[in-house]
């Protein structure tokens, strides 16, 4: 049987990254990573596999059509997983443009390239083919004290990143029900753990507090969002791809709410346990209130029934392994990290329209 190649976008990515390193160790897929190295793709990242013979890195941006049909036509892929996306909701309240661009222009893109390579495969394949597009819980807007997001909660997007990610959705639905291309989909909670770049919540508390700087809470803090280790997201997107329904959707998540202060606090309990010598314990010292996210949604729970009922998926980390197993990643891989920080990302605090100020 002739190996199957697979199609992964934003692979240089923190989920992407980390799918990658699952399914070459995990699976015997021939992966061919699709990054355009935006300042959130970072290569470092793949070091453990990028010597590996199932593994191929492509530097494209996927609003390039010709580039996306001629790697349709040179890999000939059993199925694309689509991550590839601008990704953080303080960035695009600075510039949404590009978010239009990667997230709505890109995704279009790479459908009709798929569709095109798709369009002429023999019977077998074009029924085995599959698109996976990988999306996030806040295409549903926002909660209030009750209530989970289901499969069929109504699309009410409140930023321009989550507008993005919404309008992708539905492009890759209309493609199904009008070109009959055979896509799944997959709606996810807030992703943490290694490799993770350092302006999301839980790497950039760790990095200022091993800096002894000012742990920046978003408002009051009681904002709640319901976290997944990333490593459970990324065997979840491979169960998806291999046992999911054509057409579907499935919400990914761990049913695990805390308030964003919740978790500054415990990471700050668990740095003080692992780093007892630190002059800036105790780390809680240094969480400080600052000005809230225009339009922050108050709260995102998933509810997760289907992909454990349907395929049998079930996290593997609760909050507190997860978490832990994450701030000593952050403390062994401190080079990983630095060189973020030397980068072009300086920490600064980002989504308030246009106003740059340090966090
Ligand atoms: P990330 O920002 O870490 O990585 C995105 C990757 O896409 C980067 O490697 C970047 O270089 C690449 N990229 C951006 N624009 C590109 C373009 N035009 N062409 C090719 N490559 C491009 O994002 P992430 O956190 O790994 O998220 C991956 C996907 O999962 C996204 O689609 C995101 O919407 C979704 N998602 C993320 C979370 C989360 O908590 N991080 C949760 C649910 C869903």
């Amino acid at each position: 049987m002739t190996q199957k190649s697979l199609l992964i976008t934003g692979g240089a990515g923190f989920i992407g990254s980390s799918l990658i390193r699952y399914l070459i160790a995990q699976s015997d897929y021939r992966v061919v990573n699709i990054d355009k190295l935006t300042y959130a793709g970072n290569l470092e990242s793949l070091t453990e596999v990028e010597n590996h013979p199932n593994y191929r890195f492509v530097q494209a941006d996927i609003c390039d059509a010709d580039k996306m049909a001629a790697i349709f036509s040179e890999f000939k892929p059993a199925a694309i997983m689509h991550l590839a996306a601008e990704s953080h909701v303080d960035r695009s309240i600075d510039g949404p443009a590009e978010f239009v661009q990667t997230n709505l222009v890109g995704t279009y893109t790479l459908l009709e390239a798929a569709r095109a390579y798709w369009s002429q495969l023999q019977a077998e394949q074009k029924k085995a083919f599959r698109f996976h597009h990988i999306s996030t819980d806040e295409v549903y807007g926002t909660l209030g004290e009750n209530g989970l997001f289901t499969e069929t909660t109504a699309y009410q997007p409140n930023s321009p990143y989550s507008a993005t990610k919404a309008g992708s959705d539905h492009l890759v639905r209309a493609w199904h029900h009008t070109y009959g291309l055979p896509v799944i989909l997959t709606n996810c909670s807030n992703n943490y753990g290694p490799y993770q770049f350092p302006e999301k919540l839980i790497p950039l508390m760790i990095n200022n507090a091993l800096a002894g700087k000012a742990l920046p809470v978003y408002g009051n803090g009681q904002n709640i969002r319901d976290w997944l280790y990333v490593d459970d997201h990324v065997e979840a997107l491979q169960l998806v791809l291999e046992k999911g329904k054509v057409g579907e959707s499935y919400n990914i998540g761990g049913f695990n709410e805390h308030t964003n202060l919740d978790v500054v606090n415990t990471l700050c309990d668990i740095l003080d346990e692992l780093l007892p010598e630190s002059s800036y314990k105790p780390h809680h010292n240094l969480i400080h209130f600052v000005t809230d996210r225009p339009g922050h949604d108050l709260r995102y729970a998933i509810d997760a029934t289907k992909i454990q009922k349907e395929l049998g998926w079930q996290p593997r980390e609760t909050f507190a392994s997860g978490l832990r197993k994450t701030v000593e990643w952050y403390l062994n891989n401190r080079e990983w990290n630095q060189h973020i920080i030397d980068g072009s990302y300086q920490q600064q605090r980002l989504g308030l329209g246009g106003k740059h100020d340090k966090a």
